[in-house]
């Protein structure tokens, strides 16, 4: 019964006819807007597996552009953050991360390099893995590489405050979404009009939160779950505010997210971790949207408890192909990954160049495993336009 009842939800959010009916008034509501193109960005690699494994690009308008932007922890985790891992784990000191932030490259050299080195480093699926590889060598320092958005850093917090081990630190580069957000809009060369959030942060920050950014670029935000449904609803919702010129924030989630969102989640974050401005790899400085851990949990901070020399890795070049790699245009959404060189020649999953090729999450990564961008123009006609 459970799983009869499992099955009809799941269907509920993919049923044909359904996507069929959104589909058609994604078309109609972006012909309303009466110019081309319409350019909407998500800020979620979620979002972006969700559109490339359902193939939703196929079936959205030509006219209607929807960008990837920053939305990926590993891609976004700056050389100066590796580099700290990567000199902690020479420096002798065992590392736990996961696994997607062994082959991101620092400035020169990426975590895998110095594992095959003989430096150790464990992978890790959450936190807590952590947690038991610490309790399991007391004696032994260990280091938990952080990566990833509120929503991980939630799960960072809720650790620190339940007494970890004491042979346990946190290396922060968690990251703080809302501010980058600001920086997009800010860009002189941005198209982008508004923007898809990702349903599952939202479930922890609230919808509100995107109230002060709306009120101040006049941009809407539509709040949106995973489901190729939840996604289609979605843009259809942030076409028409386009459309109507309307800057508002929409909820299009409400089974899983409220105004408020998670306030005791909310609490642990902000009792744990303080905002700081820092950079995000390829994009830029982003005000407060890095996150460190606050004076009171020194005890568990990698960057108090240990002298990172970082300098020591500066004699190594990186190789040459690094810098033909545009993963910064590309999370800006100002470039695509075939607007790269090495795409899919010199860069491929097994053989990555730059961080967007590296982690599930990444643009690159999403279009390579799934085919890459359909090229829509060469079909012959738009199905669902002659419909709407
Ligand atoms: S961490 Fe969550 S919200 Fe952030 S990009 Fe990944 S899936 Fe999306
Ligand atoms: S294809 Fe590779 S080199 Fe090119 S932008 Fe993407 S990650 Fe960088």
């Amino acid at each position: 019964m459970a799983d009869a009842h499992a099955a009809l939800t799941r269907l509920q959010f993919r049923d044909p006819e359904r996507a069929a009916a959104l589909v058609r008034a994604l078309h109609r509501v972006t012909a309303e807007v009466r110019r081309e193109p319409v350019a909407i960005m998500h800020v979620c690699g979620s979002h972006e597996q969700a559109i490339a494994r359902f193939g939703l690009r196929a079936v959205f308008p030509r006219s209607l552009d929807v960008i990837m932007g920053p939305g990926c922890p590993v891609c976004i985790t700056d050389l100066p953050e590796v580099d700290e891992a990567v000199a902690l784990a020479r420096q002798g000191i065992r590392l736990a991360t996961y696994a997607d932030m062994l082959k991101v490259r620092g400035s020169a050299l990426s975590l895998a390099d110095v594992q095959a080195e003989g430096a150790r480093i464990d992978v890790v699926y959450s936190i807590t893995q952590a947690v038991a590889l610490a309790r399991k060598t007391p004696s032994e320092p260990l280091v938990f590489f952080a990566t990833g958005f509120e929503t991980t850093a939630v799960a960072t917090a809720a650790v620190i405050l339940g007494d970890p081990p004491p042979n346990l630190s946190v290396l922060s580069a968690h990251k703080y979404i809302p501010p980058v957000m600001a920086i997009v809009s800010e860009m002189p060369d941005t198209r982008v009009e508004g923007f898809l959030a990702a349903g599952h942060a939202a479930t922890i920050t609230g919808w509100g939160i995107y109230e002060a950014f709306v009120a101040r670029h006049r941009k809407p935000v539509v709040v949106a779950g995973f489901e190729p449904l939840d996604i289609l609803a979605g843009l259809v919702r942030l076409v028409e505010l386009v459309r109507d010129a309307a800057p508002e924030v929409a909820n299009m989630y409400p089974r899983c997210v409220t105004k408020e969102g998670n306030l005791q989640a909310q609490q642990q974050l902000w009792r744990v971790f303080r905002p700081i401005g820092g950079r995000w790899r390829g994009i830029a400085h982003v005000p407060n949207g890095n996150l460190r851990l606050r004076d009171e949990w020194a005890g568990v901070d990698a960057r108090r408890r240990f002298e990172i020399d970082v300098a020591s890795l500066w004699d190594t070049a990186p190789p040459a192909l690094v810098q033909q790699c545009i993963c910064g245009d590309i999370m800006a959404g100002i470039a695509s990954p075939r607007d790269c060189a090495l795409f899919g020649r010199e860069c491929l999953p097994d053989s990555a160049v730059g961080a967007c090729m590296v982690s599930s999450e990444g643009t690159c990564r999403i279009w390579h495993q799934y085919g890459g961008h359909p090229d829509l123009a060469a079909l012959p006609v738009d199905p669902y336009a002659r419909r709407a």
